[in-house]
């Protein structure tokens, strides 16, 4: 039996941690669905069999000394049984964002920000923007990018840095408002090179 790291195919986030013998190996690739093998209820065990949040084989990798398998899937639903996206949504111990990749970053606030607009927090400023509204967002787009462009005459980059982070911010929120994802974005990007 071996251990599985499970991962959405395009993000590349880690869904889940199960376990697969030889036969859930077999099923896997026939049916080109997981199938693991559930070391509780000691049965093969096909994921979504009950909730219909299936996995869709896209690559399957074996590590250094053969002992693990990667997976990137399609994943209908959510990949816990609790009904979150992935497994893993408890801290245990988090650091500063500067040695993680970027999109994760990225990600995290965007989705901080759609958050807020399904779930208006008081005093927050996020809210006060999608409360005022396409043109106030519009308008603190263009004006954060005209700071852009005064701070970059500035020989010191840290003016930069908080322009730069400043229209980006602005610019999720524009996003979340008209209903543009960065997958969406990462998407079209991808396609041009
Ligand atoms: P499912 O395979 O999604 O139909 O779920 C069937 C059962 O498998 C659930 O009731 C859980 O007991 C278990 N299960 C499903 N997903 C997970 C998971 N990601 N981690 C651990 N157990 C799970
Ligand atoms: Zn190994
Ligand atoms: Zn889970
Ligand atoms: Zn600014």
């Amino acid at each position: 039996m071996v251990p599985v790291i499970t991962q959405d195919y395009k993000t590349g986030e880690v869904l889940m941690l199960a376990y697969m013998n030889e036969e859930a190996y077999q099923k896997t690739i026939e049916t080109g669905k997981m199938v693991y093998y559930s070391r509780s209820r000691q049965k093969l065990w096909c994921k979504g069999e009950t909730s219909g949040h299936h996995q869709y084989v896209k690559h399957l990798m074996i590590d250094c000394d053969s002992d693990t398998i990667l997976a990137k899937v399609r994943q209908i639903g959510a990949a816990c049984h609790t009904g979150h996206a992935t497994c893993f949504f408890t801290d245990l111990v988090k650091k500063e964002y500067d040695d993680t990749n970027p999109l994760t970053v990225f990600q995290d606030v965007y989705d901080i920000i759609k958050d807020r607009k399904q779930n208006p927090k008081e005093g927050s400023y996020t809210n006060y923007l999608f409360d005022k509204g396409i043109d106030k967002i519009l308008k603190k787009c263009g004006e954060e990018a005209t700071e852009i462009v005064i701070a970059a005459k500035n020989p010191e980059t840290e003016e930069l840095k908080y322009e730069i982070s400043d229209f980006l911010y602005h610019l999720m929120v524009l996003m979340a408002e008209c209903g543009l994802s960065w997958n969406d974005v990462i998407k079209e990007l991808a396609h041009r090179r």
